[in-house]
C-alpha cells in the first residue's frame, strides 16, 4: 500500500491531509493523484461514491495551481448538486489550509448570483459549480474560463440523469480544447460515454472496483410484506436497529413527506427532504442530519443526491426505484469509507422478480430477511438500552449532589428490583405496543402461488403448519443446517407441507441436509424439488403467523437456541 508521501504532493498539502486524519491513500487516490501530477492526459475514472474521489482530484488541482496567475480560474469542478458543490469546496479549503492563499469559489443555484459574480470579479483560482449556475454566469459573461487547465466532471452520470446534458455541453465549449478533463462516474451509461468521446481526447480509463457493482461493503437485503404493511415493516426495522443512522427512499415527494410525518407522529427522530421544501428548509434538515441530531432522513432520489454523509448504517428502500441504476446509487450511500452498511428493500410479492434483476445489476446476491417479530424488536431495544446503561460515562460533578436523596428514596429496594423497575419504566410502552404484533412477513397466499419465481427452484417439504412451522423458523433452519446463507424467495406454508423458492445453486446442498434424518417435531423431513406444485385448498393457507412472544404456542423442534445436532435424531 502506498503512502501519501510517495504520491508527489508537497509538504503543505501533506500537512493538510494529515490534519484531517487521512493516513493512507484510498485506491482511487493511489491511482489518480500520481496520474494527474505527472500527465496531462484526460482520465475517465469509474469509481463509486465515498471512495475518496474528492481528495483524488482535489489535491492535484491544488498542487498544480500556477501561483503567478491569480485572477482567472485555472480549474473547474462541475458536480450535480448544491450540497455536493459546497462539500467539495469545503474539502478543498481544508486540504489547502497550509498553502499560500488559494481562492476557491462554490457557485450554485439558490444563492444570490451577485455575490458569486463579485467573487469572480475579485479573482478565483478554482471554481466548483453546478452546471445550471455555471452556465448562467457564462451567459452573463461574468465568468471567464479561458485559462482553465483542468476540468473535473464529478458524478457525471448523476449530472446527466438530472438533465444537465445541454448545460455541460455549453460549459465545455467555453473551456480551452487543451484542458485536461477528468470524468468521475459511479456508472458508465451511454450518455456518459458520449460526453467522454466528445470532450476527451484518448483518455486513460481506470476502474476502481468492478463496473456497475454495488459498493463492496454493502449487504443487500429485502423483505416481502403486503403492500399495506409497508409502513409497519419500516417501523419494525427502525425499532430493530436502535442505532440506525439511515436514509429512507420513497418515490414521490408526497409519499416522502407522508412517511416522514407518520414517523414523526410515532415518535421517531425523522424528517423529510424533497423538492417541495425551500432551500432554507432543506439546508436546515441537512444540517441536522449531518450533525446526527436527526437519525432518519426520508428522501426522494433527487433530494438525496445532496446527502454527503459517509457513515450511514442503513439505506432503506421504502419503494424500489424503477431503474436499477438508481438502486445502485441509493445503496451506494451506505457502506462508504471502509464501513459496512445494509441496504434493505421493503417489497410486496409482485416485486420479487425485481430483486432478481437487481441482483444481476449489482452482481451480488440479495438476502431475504424476515421482518423482526415483536419479541425480537423488544429484545433488540432492551439490549441496546442495557448496553447504553453500561457504557454511559458517569459525571460525578453533575450527579453527586443528588445521590444521597436518590439513595434515600430507593432505600430498601434490592439490586434485582431496581433493575426491573428501570427496565419497566423504559419498556412498558414498547412491550405493550408489540405484545400482539402480527407477523408482517408474507409467507403464503394461495391466490398468488403462480408468483413462484422462474429463476428459482421450488422445493417441496413435507412439514407445515400442523408442525408449527413458520417462515422465519424455516429460514433459520435452512441456514443452520447448511451452515450458509441460503438465498430464499417466496415461501408458502400449507397445512401439511411447505413450498419454498431457493437459489438453484444451493438446491443440492439443501436437499441433502433436509433429507438427512432431520426431524421437525415428530415428523421426519422429506424434501424434493417440486415438479407439480400441489393445489392449495381454497382459503386454507393464509400466511399470517400468530406467534405471540411469551405465548403458549407449541414451538417446532428447531429454533436458534437449539444446537444443530438436536435436529438430527
Ligand atoms: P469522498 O468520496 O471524497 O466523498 O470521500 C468519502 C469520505 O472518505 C470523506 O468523509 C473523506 O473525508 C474520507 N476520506 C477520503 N480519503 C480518505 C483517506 N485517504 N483516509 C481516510 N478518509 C478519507
Amino acid at each position: 500500500m502506498a503512502d501519501f508521501n510517495e504520491l508527489g504532493l508537497s509538504a503543505p498539502l501533506l500537512k493538510g491531509i494529515e490534519k484531517l486524519g487521512f493516513e493512507t491513500p484510498t485506491p482511487v487516490q493511489e491511482k489518480v493523484i500520481p496520474h494527474l501530477l505527472n500527465s496531462e492526459r484526460s482520465l475517465v475514472a469509474l469509481a463509486q461514491t465515498g471512495t475518496g474521489k474528492t481528495a483524488a482530484f482535489g489535491l492535484p488541482l491544488l498542487e498544480l495551481l500556477d501561483k503567478e496567475q491569480k485572477r482567472k480560474p485555472q480549474a473547474l469542478v462541475l458536480c450535480p448538486t448544491r450540497e455536493l458543490c459546497m462539500q467539495i469546496a469545503g474539502d478543498l479549503k481544508d486540504f489547502a489550509k497550509y498553502l499560500d492563499k488559494v481562492n476557491i469559489l462554490a457557485v450554485y443555484g439558490g444563492a444570490p448570483i451577485v455575490n458569486q459574480m463579485r467573487e469572480l470579479e475579485r479573482g478565483v483560482n478554482i471554481i466548483i459549480a453546478t452546471p445550471g449556475r455555471m452556465n448562467d454566469l457564462l451567459r452573463r459573461h461574468k465568468a471567464d474560463l479561458s485559462e482553465v487547465k483542468r476540468v473535473v466532471l464529478d458524478e457525471a452520470d448523476e449530472m446527466l440523469n438530472m438533465g444537465f446534458k445541454e448545460e455541460l455541453d455549453a460549459i465545455l465549449e467555453n473551456v480551452p480544447a487543451t484542458a485536461t478533463t477528468l470524468l468521475f462516474s459511479a456508472t458508465m451509461p451511454r450518455a456518459v460515454i458520449s460526453i467522454a468521446k466528445n470532450y476527451m481526447h484518448n483518455p486513460e480509463e481506470i476502474t476502481i472496483g468492478k463496473r456497475n457493482v454495488g459498493a463492496e461493503n454493502v449487504s443487500h437485503e429485502y423483505c416481502v410484506v403486503q403492500a399495506r404493511d409497508r409502513y409497519k415493516a419500516l417501523k419494525r426495522i427502525a425499532d430493530f436497529y436502535p442505532d440506525m443512522y439511515g436514509l429512507i427512499f420513497c418515490r414521490t415527494r408526497v409519499e416522502t413527506q407522508d412517511v416522514a410525518n407518520r414517523l414523526m407522529q410515532d415518535g421517531y427522530n425523522a424528517e423529510a427532504i424533497h423538492g417541495d421544501l425551500s432551500q432554507a428548509q432543506r439546508d436546515r434538515v441537512m444540517d441536522k442530519f449531518r450533525s446526527r441530531k436527526l437519525h432518519m432522513l426520508v428522501a426522494t432520489d433527487v433530494a438525496a443526491r445532496g446527502v454527503d454523509v459517509s457513515d450511514l448504517t442503513h439505506v432503506i428502500n421504502y419503494q424500489l426505484p424503477d431503474d436499477g441504476e438508481v438502486y445502485t446509487h441509493r445503496s451506494g450511500r451506505t457502506g462508504r469509507a471502509g464501513r459496512s452498511g445494509i441496504a434493505i428493500s421493503i417489497i410486496h410479492m409482485k416485486e420479487q422478480y425485481r430483486i432478481r434483476q437487481l441482483e444481476k445489476k449489482v452482481n451480488k446476491p440479495f438476502t431475504r430477511r424476515m421482518i423482526p417479530t415483536g419479541r425480537e424488536v423488544c429484545e433488540a431495544q432492551l439490549f441496546s438500552m442495557i448496553n447504553r446503561v453500561k457504557q454511559v460515562e458517569v459525571d460525578h460533578k453533575l450527579i453527586d449532589g443528588y445521590l444521597p436523596a436518590i439513595f434515600e428514596t430507593l432505600d430498601g429496594m434490592s439490586h434485582e428490583d431496581l433493575v426491573k423497575h428501570f427496565v419497566s419504566l423504559e419498556f412498558n410502552r414498547f412491550l405493550d405496543y408489540y405484545r400482539d404484533a402480527p407477523d408482517l412477513n408474507i409467507v403464503a397466499d394461495d391466490k398468488k402461488k403462480e408468483k413462484f419465481s422462474k429463476d428459482m427452484t421450488c422445493i417441496y417439504i413435507n412439514v407445515g403448519k400442523i408442525d408449527d412451522l413458520t417462515a422465519k423458523e424455516l429460514m433459520q433452519m435452512l441456514n443452520e443446517i447448511t451452515e450458509s446463507q441460503i438465498n430464499i424467495g417466496l415461501i408458502e406454508i400449507g397445512k401439511t407441507f411447505t413450498l419454498v423458492d431457493i437459489d438453484p445453486k444451493q438446491v443440492k446442498n439443501v436437499l441433502a441436509r433436509l433429507n438427512d434424518s432431520l426431524f421437525v417435531g415428530d415428523r421426519e423431513v422429506v424434501a424434493r424439488v417440486d415438479r407439480e406444485k400441489p393445489k392449495f385448498r381454497q382459503g386454507g393457507s393464509g400466511g399470517r403467523g400468530n406467534f405471540r412472544p411469551g405465548g403458549n404456542r407449541k414451538r417446532p423442534n428447531f429454533n436458534r437456541n437449539r444446537k444443530p445436532n438436536k435436529y438430527h435424531q
